[in-house]
């Protein structure tokens, strides 16, 4: 849908003009007299670029309520304009905002009006679709439901209702049932003029932010919805052929929005959902879509015990490696001393200083890790030996020293970090020479 920004209404040529201009649901090509002509809402004599047509009559919707415009064609034997916007001017005339494609138009001028029909059904079947999703929300949700905002177009509907929560996958599929079982019904559509005191004792739902005058339209849906709306609707739920939601989500406290479609775009987004199946089926190698619960079921149960193995083997596998690094601790006058070197991410280095800490008496750990072009170190130091006066601080710095790094920490943990440890074998026996 594209939109035309309009910033007519505003001129106090547009402002005065006040010649009524008579509004017709149907569709049907009529014939209608041009009786005002505007540029930008300034008067003009003819259009022969773009500009703003009120015509005695119209069949061209304009936007409100929630609902887009009519688009279209306006033609007579010299002149072909194309109806891009149609929006309702100060005095409630509908506004045509037109191209020439051919020719020109002034006051007077006679033009067989084309509305888009195509166009206009699709809306109409999403217009009547929103009048029976929020029956439908209401009679699964509660009667807290009310419409906080709506909006339709030949693309989808939109619907904004107040409920406290997400809705449930059980109730989004509750309320899509009822809506395709209304239109499976075959509900005929009456439409009836009443005064608003009548329309209320019907008991029709009024919608948000729609001015009534005394007169107002009642939109029933068979038995099933009955609402005051000045919109376009089908003759009958059948035409709608098919409603599918496409989302449900937040757009504020308390205000939950749902989209759908209708129809072949209803259809449409079905096929996509049974392609993916497809694929998803032809990836796991099913050959029987019956059986595709029953398979995936089966894929992750296995998958869960492979990981559980892997656990179990990665568990088996790391005991194997400290067991290896334990053979490699010194005494160091009753000091057990362990290094070790790794390339293993900075992360993991730490974990693995600190494992190893842990698992000795009164000791030191000194992890040196390289990883991507990266020199880390750590220096672990059991309670023991930060009561005896250790500092794992106090060690990292001898570390820096030696090999040009720089880190730092606490009594019993430290770390540091530098470019290159070529001489790392040397700031080692520095620090054997400290026990
Ligand atoms: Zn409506």
């Amino acid at each position: 849908m594209h939109v035309v920004m309009l910033n007519l209404c505003v001129h106090k040529n547009l402002m005065a003009f006040d010649t009524p201009s008579v509004f017709h649901y149907q569709p049907t090509p009529i014939k209608a007299k041009v009786i005002a002509t505007f540029e930008d809402g300034v008067k003009c004599d003819e259009i022969t670029n773009k500009g703003e047509v009120i015509l005695n009559q119209t069949t061209f919707y304009a936007e409100m309520g929630g609902q887009c415009a009519d688009t279209g064609k306006m033609l007579n034997e010299f002149t072909e304009l194309e109806v891009m916007h149609v929006c309702k001017a100060p005095h409630q005339q509908h506004l045509h905002i037109v191209k020439v494609m051919k020719g020109q138009v002034k006051i007077g001028d006679e033009f067989t009006l084309m509305v888009d029909t195509h166009k206009r059904s699709l809306i109409q079947n999403n217009h009547t679709a929103t009048h029976l999703l929020q029956k439908a929300l209401k009679n699964i949700l509660g009667d807290h439901v009310s419409q906080a905002g709506s909006y339709v177009d030949d693309e989808r509907l939109r619907f904004d209702f107040t409920h406290p929560q997400k809705m449930t996958e059980q109730q989004m599929r509750q309320v899509e049932d009822q809506v395709n079982q209304q239109i499976f019904n075959g509900l005929n559509v009456d439409i009836q003029i009443m005064n608003k005191d009548e329309a209320m004792q019907s008991g029709a739902m009024a919608l948000f932010d729609e001015k009534y005058g005394d007169e107002v339209r009642v939109v029933s849906v068979g038995d099933y919805s009955k609402e005051l709306c000045g919109g376009c609707h089908v003759s009958n739920s059948a035409q709608i052929g098919l409603f599918k939601i496409e989302s449900e989500e937040s757009v504020g406290s308390g205000v939950r929005r749902i989209e759908a479609v209708t129809a072949q775009k209803a259809y449409v987004a079905l096929k996509k959902n049974e392609e993916t199946l497809q694929t998803v089926s032809d990836i796991l190698k099913i050959k029987n879509k019956n059986e595709m619960i029953e398979k995936v079921n089966h894929f992750v149960d296995e998958m869960n015990e492979i990981k559980k193995q892997r656990d179990q083997y990665l568990d088996k596998l790391n005991s194997i490696e400290a067991k290896e690094k334990f053979k490699n601790i010194e005494d160091i006058h009753g000091v057990q001393f362990l290094f070790v070197k790794e390339n293993k991410d900075i992360a993991t280095s730490k974990q693995k200083t600190f494992e190893l800490r842990d698992q000795l008496d009164h000791g030191i750990v000194i992890m040196i890790s390289e990883n991507s072009q990266k020199i880390s170190y750590f220096v672990g130091l059991t309670p023991s030996m930060v009561q005896s006066g250790y500092k794992a601080g106090d060690i990292i710095k001898t570390i820096n020293t030696v090999i040009g790094g720089r880190g730092g920490g606490k009594p019993d943990f430290a770390q540091g970090g530098c470019a290159s440890a070529e001489l790392i074998d040397t700031a080692i026996e520095q620090i054997k020479a400290l026990f």
